[in-house]
This record gives structure tokens, sequence and C-alpha cells, in this order.
């Protein structure tokens, strides 16, 4: 059996969901230097690296007008949706929109998406993820990925959370390691990718 790759995942790390945004996540954007280092070990390892964006209609199901919980955020073509400005987003990286239909939520990039098989299909094994938000967006994706049958490991330094209820990222982080996956810290990637900093 030969080993399977191992490839990033970076969920919705969007302007909406930093600090400013339509619906920011406290300190979101504080993810974005140690997540940009992971980013470049696997660039320099030539790993395959996938991006989720949240990419919904203006009239989407989950705005409040709508009758959903959250305000209008990351409406697709607009400044919000975009990448963070700070984040390295390589050239031969895979970008995954999520949300685009109006009439369906999405938290999970593997909902609604060719993600699973643009994996699947890259020889993929086990993803390494990190992103905004960890009780909505990250913790999703992180299970779908379990039940998708991938190895899961967890950057907890490069996850940050929503908490409309305190301790709804510490909850969703517990119940995403109950279900398989493994916390890692953004320093071990880079020491086994052998980048140490
Ligand atoms: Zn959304």
């Amino acid at each position: 059996m030969t080993a399977a790759l191992k490839a990033l995942v970076v969920v919705d790390v969007q302007r909406d969901f930093c600090p400013g945004g339509a619906l920011a996540v406290a300190h979101g954007d504080e993810i974005v230097p140690r997540l940009n280092a992971v980013i470049e070990a696997f660039e320099r390892a030539s790993l395959p690296m996938f991006f989720t964006r949240d990419w919904h209609p203006p009239n989407h199901i989950s705005f409040k007008a709508l009758g959903g919980r959250w305000p209008p955020h990351c409406v697709m073509e607009t400044r919000g949706a975009e990448f963070h400005p700070m984040l390295e987003v390589p050239m031969g990286a895979v970008v995954v929109s999520k949300g685009s239909r109006a009439d369906a939520e999405a938290y999970s990039g593997f909902q609604g998406t060719d993600l699973e098989r643009r994996l699947k299909d890259s020889g993929v094994g086990e993803i390494v993820i990190g992103g905004l938000a960890t009780d909505y967006c990250v913790k999703e994706s992180a299970l779908d990925a379990l039940a998708a049958g991938l190895k899961v490991d967890v950057l907890e330094d490069c996850v940050m959370g929503v908490d409309l209820q305190e301790g709804d990222s510490e909850r969703a982080l517990r119940r995403v390691e109950e279900s398989g996956a493994r916390p890692v810290q953004s320093a071990q990637v880079l020491r086994q990718l052998g980048h140490d900093l």
C-alpha cells in the first residue's frame, strides 16, 4: 500500500469572518501568520492545498432577512467574500466555493461541493485543517472529512471560533477529536514537513 498523501485544507479565511467584516470572528485574523507558515511548508513539500470559501448569493437562506441566523456575509464577488488580504493562497491551490445555492446552508466545505472527490482524485488520505470558524465551518468540515474516511489533524493554533455560547469552540474541538481527529499545533506540522523554525 502506498502512503496516502497529506493535504492542507484552509477553511473560510475571508474578510467578512475577520475583524472589520460583516460576521467577524474576534481575533480571526490572528491565525493568518501561523497558517501562512504551514501553507509555505506545504508548498515547499509540493503537497496539495484546498481553500474553502463561503460564497453566498445575496438572498441566501442563512441571512436574517430570509429567516436565517446571520447578517449578510460573504456575498459572492463582493469584497467581504475575498480571502483575507494577508492569507497566502498559492497559485496551484484549489479554491472550493460553498453555500452558493440560495436555499441551502453549507457550513462544511464538503457540503454540495466536489471537495471529497478532488481530495480522493489527488490521492489524499489525510488532511490538516485550520481556519474559521472553529465552532461552525471548521467543525463541520472536519466531521465530514472523518465521515469520508480521511485522517484529520486539526491545527488547534490555526483556528478561531465564534462562541455565541461560551465554550462552543472548546466543545467543537472535543467533538471532532472524539470523532477521531487528532489535535496538532502548527509547529508540529512544520517539524513533520521538515521545516523547523
Ligand atoms: Zn455563510
